[in-house]
């Protein structure tokens, strides 16, 4: 029997233990040691069976232990300790509260998703896991962020195999009560409601809080009786349905996001956000609802453009077009026809998601090109991926080599708290005195001796096999209800055998199977009589995605011959809970993406801060980070001829790497078992990269160089009623006017001898046509490096010209004369030219505009 309507009643704890309801209110336990041991001791079984879930522990323990453990004093007082501890967590100054006055006093952080615990499984792959991880190290470290999401009524999706290895997705409905949020209500109790009005009448939405530590995350929620059954089902999944259905999930969350931190604020007393950052194109819509509210102030649209873009943070998470939303042009203008936005107009809309440049297409309306648009600070996920995303979006900046392009990156981080395993975690405590794994000092081998470093090792490897046999069986057990699990499950993979591991979402440039490329390459490694080796795989593949279904099938198929079965699993469901007992338990992280296609990347980082090796692609954050000693690369086939042949290519230098360098050094033992050289990588990688692969390292470079920039900038706009805007706005317009007149008209050189040598002055005089501009609203530059082949410059260097001879009282459209000049400092073949670009000390560089005018 189903039942056609579900809840939750929550327990009532006894007086001595309110301490408990108040710390499982706060998700800070996920990623706090000390208070998980508080609820398991409350039964262990049932804290494993509830799968770490204080909620839910609290809901199904037998009111007889509640009983037992109020009239315990010890635990009374120990529960009574950690809320005290967590109080002062909240309270207490950190490292934010000590910077200067000007940084924000209110962030906004905008996602579709986040990935925060296991019980509130609102994340699909990577950008949520990161979103949770960025909320939990700027609670960390005292960030006053406010984030924004959409409650997903039944999450992304439930992954289970058939056996003939076919991905079956389920969506069981989340029940809100059971999980640590609470509706924002008014001061009368009165639930707040946001709503939109859109065509075809008023979306209304529901505002869940969830704390994670001292940062508020507002869930936007359209599962109410107040709208009908289509508008109910707008936050129905994570990624569900197409165009339509999307878009109206990304106008809730960008319009009605915005309106929920202003309702949170005006009830709570926060400051208002100074500062909104967009992780990802999806959210970008916030940015035209706060143009909204300055018209409302009496700007005009340009001029509350620049208010908005200087205090917007656009975050671009992928080189994939898959990944980018683009709805079609006549949808958007349909659903900004109404009275959705007070005093902005569908045109004007429009025109932000324009891709307008050559090889756009007209008929879309692209998120990301939006994002650029809204927000003056945008950033890639890691040094390659921001060069990746400088060429990507080049076409926005016509004329600018793409160094020029102005897109910064920041590297992703992890949330060491949440991704390192409790037992290296009690390994440094014990030994190195310290918690924090990220700066503690691994390099000490009097402290920390091989031995310890390989046996805690070893035990993650065995729990992670006990963890697989138990998923394997749970699944078969699923299938066959009644049955007696096959024994083969029970010997499923070996704690003592060097193990790969592999998870991730299923598209494509992944390239889940290429492992797969030689089947009998690959048995005979698995299967080698001294030096074995094993793969746990896991990973989940779209709904809608039947090309990841197959690769998961080919991949299942393989790994259920009876000949291999027990050195590849591969386990259903990826998820947190998951990925904590896989990334420590894996002597081996592997990652081959089609570069350049991985932005970032986080498993591998997550895997080395628990001392996995990473063998991975040069591709987003390995191509930064990978030093010779901390793992290896797998070099990129990218001169092959077609995809077939990358792939070959690839595949057999991964599996010369494995069985030539990994399983040899792996199983090269010392007298007491331990693998020195292997030991000496991992000591090397915890030591290393512990602290830059940190999410402390990722939020830190956040406010230092994107939201302290952005809220300066912003404030600047907007004093004395918004007179900077105003005079920016008016700037541009007359620059953008003028600028199809703007041209160099002719260069002189001089200076050089009939062969120029090293130490020569090269001096350069430029006719330069204004076209009404001031000679202070741009700047004339001499651009020089090597001209290499063609005529195209390399290592190019900027040199301002100066203003020689502003003729005076003439007509300002006339030619003026910039010059100045640049001493030879190297031989060889040597190159230059001259440009104009407008300059404003409120642009952030002389690509912002995309005008140039070059010689
Ligand atoms: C870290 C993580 C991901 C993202 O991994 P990538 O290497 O960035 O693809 C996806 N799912 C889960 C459950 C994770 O923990």
């Amino acid at each position: 029997m189903k039942a056609i309507r579900r809840f939750t009643v929550r327990a009532v704890l006894p007086d001595t233990l309110s301490a408990l309801e108040e710390i499982a209110g706060n998700l800070r336990w996920s990623w706090h040691e000390p208070t998980k041991e508080l609820f398991a001791r409350i039964s262990p079984e049932l804290w494993n069976e509830v799968e770490h879930d204080p909620i839910a522990l609290l809901g199904s323990v037998d009111p007889a232990r509640l009983a037992e453990l109020a009239a315990d004093q010890g635990y009374v007082d120990w529960a009574n300790h950690v809320r005290e501890e967590l109080r002062a967590y909240l309270r207490e100054p950190r490292w934010y509260q000590s910077l200067d006055g000007s940084a924000p006093k209110s962030i906004a952080y905008f996602s579709p998703e986040f990935g925060i615990a296991s019980t509130l499984p609102q994340y699909s792959g990577g950008l949520g896991i990161l979103a949770g991880d960025h909320l939990k190290a700027a609670s960390d470290l005292g960030a006053p962020l406010v984030a924004v999401g959409l409650f997903y009524r039944s999450g992304y999706f439930s992954q289970a195999i058939t056996p003939d290895g076919w991905q079956l997705e389920s969506y069981p409905a989340l029940d809100p009560d059971g999980l640590p949020l609470s509706v924002l209500r008014d001061p009368d109790g009165a639930p707040v409601q946001i709503t939109l009005a859109l065509p075809s009448g008023v979306l209304r939405a529901r505002v869940w809080q969830a704390a994670v530590g001292r940062v508020t995350l507002l869930l936007l929620d359209t599962d109410i009786p107040e709208n009908d059954d289509s508008l109910r089902s707008v936050t129905d999944r994570l990624y569900g349905g197409g165009g339509e259905h999307r878009l109206l999930q990304e106008l809730l969350l960008g319009i009605g996001g915005v309106r929920a931190v202003k309702a949170w604020a005006a009830l709570t007393g926060a400051p208002a956000a100074e500062v909104f950052h967009t992780n990802e194109g999806h959210a970008g819509f916030l940015g035209l609802e706060r143009i909204s509210d300055l018209i409302g102030e009496g700007l005009t649209f340009d001029e509350a453009l620049q208010v908005v873009r200087a205090g917007t943070v656009f975050t671009t998470h992928t080189p994939v077009p898959a990944g980018i939303d683009r709805f079609d042009r006549p949808l958007v203008e349909r659903y900004f026809s109404t009275a959705l936005l007070p005093g902005v107009e569908p045109a004007e809309v429009l025109a932000l998601g324009a891709e307008d440049y050559p090889g756009g297409s007209d008929a879309v309306f692209n998120m990301a090109v939006m994002g650029l648009r809204l927000g003056q600070h945008a950033n890639g996920v890691s040094r390659l991926h921001g060069e990746v995303s400088r060429q990507m979006f080049g076409g926005l900046f016509p004329g600018f080599d793409s160094p020029e392009v102005p897109i910064d990156s920041v590297t992703n981080g992890v949330h060491a708290q949440t991704w390192t395993d409790p037992m290296l975690r009690a390994l440094a405590v014990e030994r190195l005195g310290t918690d924090d794994t990220t700066h503690a000092d691994w390099g000490n081998a009097e402290a920390v001796s091989d031995l310890d470093l390989w046996s805690v090792r070893t035990r993650m490897r065995e729990q992670l096999v006990k963890d697989a046999r138990h998923r394997v069986a749970a699944a078969w057990e699923a299938q066959n209800p009644g049955g007696i699990a096959p024994v083969w499950i029970s010997d499923l993979l070996d704690p003592n055998v060097l193990t790969i591991g592999f998870a991730r979402r299923v598209p494509t440039y992944k390239r889940l199977t290429l492992m797969l490329h030689d089947p009998e390459r690959l048995k005979n490694i698995l299967l080698h009589p001294e030096r074995p080796v094993q793969f746990v795989i896991a990973g989940k593949s779209h709904p809608a995605d039947d090309e990841g279904k197959r690769l998961i099938q080919k991949l299942v198929q393989f790994a259920s011959e009876p000949e291999i079965r027990s050195r590849m699993v591969f386990l259903p469901d990826y998820d947190i809970g998951m990925a904590q007992l896989l990334y420590p338990g894996t002597d081996v992280w592997l990652n081959n993406p089609l570069r350049p296609l991985e932005a970032c990347g986080t498993s591998g980082m997550k895997a080395a801060l628990n001392g996995a090796l990473n063998l991975s692609i040069l591709d987003g954050w390995w191509n930064e980070f990978y030093d010779g000693e901390n793992g290896w690369a797998i070099p990129s086939a990218d001169a092959a001829g077609d995809g077939a042949e990358r792939d070959a290519l690839e595949a057999e230098a991964m599996y010369d790497l494995i069985e030539h360098q990994i399983a040899p050094r792996f199983y090269d033992r010392d007298r007491d078992g331990v693998p020195q050289t292997w030991v000496g990588q991992i000591r090397h990688t915890l030591a290393t990269l512990s602290s830059p692969l940190s999410a402390e390292r990722m939020v830190r470079e956040y406010v230092e160089r994107l939201y302290m920039p952005a809220a300066a900038n912003e404030k600047r706009l907007s004093a004395d009623d918004y007179l900077a805007a105003r005079e920016l706005a008016a700037w541009k317009a007359r620059v953008r006017s003028a600028w199809p007149g703007v041209n160099v008209a002719h260069v002189d050189a001089g200076g050089l001898d009939a062969v120029p040598q090293v130490g020569d002055h090269l001096r350069v005089r430029a006719l330069v046509h204004l076209n009404g501009l001031r000679p202070e609203d741009v700047e004339v530059q001499l651009i020089y490096g090597r001209a290499l082949d063609g005529e195209d410059l390399s290592g190019v260097h900027y040199e301002r010209l100066e203003l020689d001879r502003a003729v005076p009282g003439a007509d300002p459209s006339v030619a003026q004369e910039f010059s100045g000049g640049v001493t030879l400092t190297w031989a060889g073949s040597f190159g230059y030219t001259v440009r104009v670009v407008p300059v404003n000390d409120l642009l952030l560089g002389a690509a912002e505009l995309g005008l140039v005018a070059a010689a």
